[in-house]
C-alpha cells in the first residue's frame, strides 16, 4: 500500500476543506480501497455565519459523489452540534435521520450527507477517512475475524462488531469509541464492514489510512493469504465454440424475470475463471459480499454449469422468494442478481445498462479477491442471511433506489449499427447512446472504434461485413459484452462513381450488391436468433435510399442494389412479424455531411446545378438541409415506442423530393 501524498501538490490546496478534497482523491485512487462511490471522507470546521456567528461545520462526502473525482462542492456542510445533539438521541429512524441530516445543511443545493454522516460526527477529530478497504475485510470476514484484527493492531484501533450502517451503527461506534479509545488510538475498524483513520491534518488521517491497510497487508502476506489470486484450474482460456445464442437465451431469461431490459457482460479473465471453476465455489460463492456496500449491486446467483434451464429456473426461484420477502415488507422490488459465475463462462455481470454492469464487475472482483484471501486464512465469512435481508430491504437503500428515477427509453437494450465509423451510421450510433442503448458499431474502417472514446456502452469493432466469417466473430463478441441484441442498423453501403449502363461491368456490378445487398442478408439471418430473443421485441431498421423511388442516370448498380435491399426488408417483416421483430426502411437523400462529400465535391456538383452550395443542400420541397444527425434520430424513433405498431414501413426523410411525392 503505497502513500499517494505528494507534499508539493499539496501545497496547492490551501483550505482545510481544499485539503480534505486533495487526500479523498488520493484515497480513491486505489481501487483496492474504495470503488463506485464507495467510503467517505470529512473534515470538522469553525466558520463564521451571515450574522458573524462562529459555529462548527460538518463538511462530508455527499452521496451520488465518488472520492476520486470529489470536489469541494461535493461535500455537505452540517451543523456538528446538532449532529452530536441527535447522536445521543435513543433511537432514530433512518426516514428521520435522513430528515434531519437534511434539514441541518447550511448550503441550499448542496448533495444529501453521507448515511454515515452521524458516524463522522461523533469522531472526535478534525479529519476523518472511512473505506472498505478489501485487505482488512480480507482480515474480519473470517470465523476469528476480531481476534485477528486485534492481533494486527493491538491498541492503536478500536473494534466494533457488525451493524448494519446508519443511525444504529453510529451509536455503536460511538459507545465503542468511548469505552476503547486510548490517546494511542488512530482508527476504528467495522467488523464485515470497513476501516476509519483520522488525524488532525489531512496528510495525518491519510498517512494512518494508508499505514493501516498496510498492516493488514503485512500481516496477509506473512499468513501467506495473499498471492492467492489463482485457486481453481484455469486449464483453457477463450477457446469455446460460439455461445451467443446460450448468453442471449439466459439474458432473455434473466429480463424476463427482472421485468425490465437487461445489459449482461461476460468475462473469462484467469481471475475469474480460476474463482468459477475452483471446487468449492459453489460453497464460497454463496457466502455474501465482503461489506454491505457491496449487497444491492452484487446478488449472486448458484452456479450451475453451462445450463440455460437451470439458469432460469434459479432467477426464477431466486425472483419468488424476493418478491415474497418485499411483499412482505412493503418494500420496493430490484429482483435482478447481479453476478453469475460459471465454469466456462467465467463470470457473468448484469445492469440495467453496461456501465451497472461493469460496476458490478468491479465489486465482484474485488470480492473474489476478499474471497480467496479470506479462504487461505482460515476460511471466508460473509454476513448471516438476515443480516443481509435486512441491509437489502432497509429504507435507506430502497430510497436510493426510488431517487435513480426513470430509466432511458432503451436502457438495458443492445443496437448494433453497421457503417457506424462516420455519416448516418455514426449519427445512428450516437442516437441510440443518448437514449441508454450499448452500441456495437461495426465498419471496415477502423475509425470506428476509437471515435466514442472510452466509454463502457459503445463496442466499437472492424469488420468487414461481406465477410461472413468476419460477421460470425464480430457478433460473437458483441453478445460476450452485452447479452444480445435488440436492435439492429443495416446501414453499410457503397455509392461508387457514376458509371453509364454500357460502360458498368459484372464486376463493378457485383461489388456494389456483394456490400449494399448480400452483406444485409448475411447480417439480417445470423442477427435473426438474437433478434426474436429480445426482451421488448426486435427491431431493424434499414438505411434505404431514395433513388429506390427515384433513381438517377449513372447509378444503376446502387439504385438497383438498394431496391433490391428494400425488397429483401419488406419479405423480412412479412417473417419476422411473428416473432415480434419489427423492420422498417428509412430512404434519406441528399444528406452531405458525410465522408464522401468533400468541399470540392459539393462545390463540383453545385455548380453542375447552377446552383449556390447553399442552394445545393436545400434543393427539396421544404427547402431544408438534411444532416446525418435527423436521420439518426428517425432511425432510433422508429426502435421506440412510438413505432411500436408499425413494420413494413417506408420512410423518407429528404426535405420532400419532386419525383417521389
Ligand atoms: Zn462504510
Amino acid at each position: 500500500m503505497k502513500n499517494l501524498w505528494d507534499a508539493a501538490e499539496a501545497s496547492k490546496y490551501q483550505s482545510d476543506l481544499a485539503q480534505r478534497v486533495y487526500s479523498s482523491q488520493l484515497l480513491g485512487r486505489d481501487p483496492s480501497l474504495v470503488l463506485h462511490g464507495g467510503g467517505n471522507t470529512s473534515v470538522k470546521i469553525r466558520e463564521r455565519n451571515l450574522l458573524g456567528e462562529e459555529e462548527e461545520i460538518l463538511y462530508v462526502k455527499g452521496s451520488g459523489w465518488d472520492l476520486e473525482t470529489i470536489r469541494e462542492d461535493g461535500f455537505a456542510p452540517v451543523r456538528l452540534a446538532h449532529l452530536l445533539k441527535l447522536a445521543r438521541a435513543e433511537a432514530l429512524s433512518d426516514p428521520q435521520m435522513v430528515n434531519e441530516l437534511a434539514t441541518h445543511v447550511t448550503r441550499a443545493g448542496a448533495p444529501a450527507p453521507s448515511v454515515e454522516t452521524i458516524l463522522h460526527a461523533v469522531l472526535p477529530h478534525k479529519f476523518v477517512d472511512h473505506t472498505h478497504a478489501d485487505a482488512v475485510l480480507a482480515i474480519t470476514n473470517t470465523p476469528d475475524g476480531e481476534a485477528r484484527v486485534r492481533e494486527v493492531y493491538g491498541d492503536d484501533v478500536v473494534v466494533v462488531p457488525y451493524v448494519m450502517p446508519g443511525f444504529d451503527l453510529a451509536k455503536a461506534c460511538a459507545l465503542q469509541f468511548e469505552k476503547e479509545a486510548r490517546p494511542s488510538t488512530v482508527g476504528m475498524v467495522l467488523l464485515h464492514h470497513g476501516i476509519f483513520s483520522f488525524g488532525a491534518t489531512a496528510e495525518e488521517s491519510y498517512g494512518r489510512m494508508i499505514e493501516l491497510v498496510d498492516r493488514a497487508e503485512s500481516y496477509l502476506k506473512a499468513k501467506g493469504a495473499w498471492e492467492v489470486r489463482a485457486t481453481g484450474p484455469i486449464g483453457h482460456i477463450g477457446h469455446m465454440g460460439p455461445i451467443r445464442a446460450e448468453l442471449a437465451t439466459l439474458r432473455h431469461e434473466i429480463s424476463e424475470c427482472a421485468g425490465f431490459p437487461v445489459v449482461l457482460s461476460t468475462h473469462s479473465d484467469p481471475q475469474a475463471l480460476a474463482f468459477a471453476r475452483a471446487a468449492d465455489v459453489r460453497n464460497v460463492s454463496q457466502r455474501g459480499p465482503a461489506t454491505p456496500d457491496h449487497i444491492l449491486r452484487t446478488k449472486r446467483l448458484p452456479m450451475l454449469g453451462r445450463d440455460v434451464e437451470a439458469y432460469a429456473e434459479a432467477y426464477r426461484e431466486y425472483f419468488l422468494r424476493h418478491a415474497a420477502n418485499a411483499k412482505e415488507t412493503k418494500t420496493m422490488l430490484d429482483p435482478a442478481p447481479r453476478v453469475i459465475m460459471d465454469g466456462e463462462l467465467g463470470m457473468g455481470c448484469v445492469g440495467r445498462s453496461a456501465k451497472e454492469a461493469g460496476i458490478a464487475r468491479d465489486l465482484y472482483s474485488h470480492t473474489i479477491e476478499v474471497i480467496a484471501r479470506a479462504e487461505a486464512l482460515g476460511g471466508y465469512r460473509a454476513l448471516s442471511e438476515k443480516e443481509l435481508f435486512e441491509f437489502e430491504y432497509w429504507d435507506l437503500e430502497q430510497a436510493k433506489l426510488r431517487r435513480s428515477g426513470k430509466p432511458p427509453v432503451f436502457a438495458g437494450e443492445i443496437a448494433l449499427v453497421t457503417g457506424a465509423a462516420s455519416g448516418i451510421g455514426k449519427a445512428c450510433a450516437e442516437s441510440l447512446l443518448r437514449r441508454g442503448a450499448a452500441v456495437i458499431g461495426l465498419d471496415i474502417d477502423p475509425a470506428v472504434t476509437a471515435w466514442a472514446g472510452a466509454r463502457p456502452d459503445y463496442l466499437g469493432l472492424t469488420c468487414d461485413i461481406t465477410s461472413a466469417a468476419d460477421v460470425a466473430t464480430a457478433l460473437e463478441t458483441a453478445v460476450r459484452a452485452y447479452g444480445g441484441l435488440d436492435m439492429l442498423v443495416l446501414n453499410a453501403g457503397i455509392f461508387p462513381a457514376g458509371t453509364p449502363i454500357e460502360k458498368l461491368g459484372l464486376e463493378e456490378w457485383r461489388s456494389v450488391f456483394s456490400v449494399n445487398l448480400d452483406a444485409n442478408l448475411t447480417l439480417l439471418r445470423e442477427c435473426y436468433p438474437l433478434l426474436k430473443l429480445a426482451p421488448t421485441g426486435g427491431r431493424v431498421v434499414v438505411i434505404g435510399s431514395k433513388n429506390v423511388a427515384a433513381p438517377g442516370p449513372g447509378a444503376a448498380a446502387y439504385s438497383a442494389s438498394k431496391a433490391a435491399l428494400t425488397q429483401l426488408a419488406r419479405v423480412v417483416a412479412l417473417e419476422w412479424g411473428e416473432a415480434g421483430i419489427r423492420v422498417n426502411v428509412l430512404h434519406p437523400n441528399a444528406v452531405f455531411d458525410t465522408g464522401i462529400w468533400t468541399e470540392e465535391v459539393l462545390k463540383a456538383r453545385s455548380e453542375s446545378y447552377g446552383l449556390s452550395v447553399e442552394a445545393y443542400k436545400r434543393n427539396n420541397v421544404l427547402q431544408t438541409e438534411v444532416r446525418s444527425e435527423d436521420v439518426g434520430e428517425l432511425a432510433a424513433e422508429l426502435c421506440g415506442p412510438i413505432f411500436a405498431r408499425t413494420t413494413g414501413a417506408q420512410i423518407p426523410i429528404d426535405g420532400g423530393n419532386d419525383r417521389v411525392i
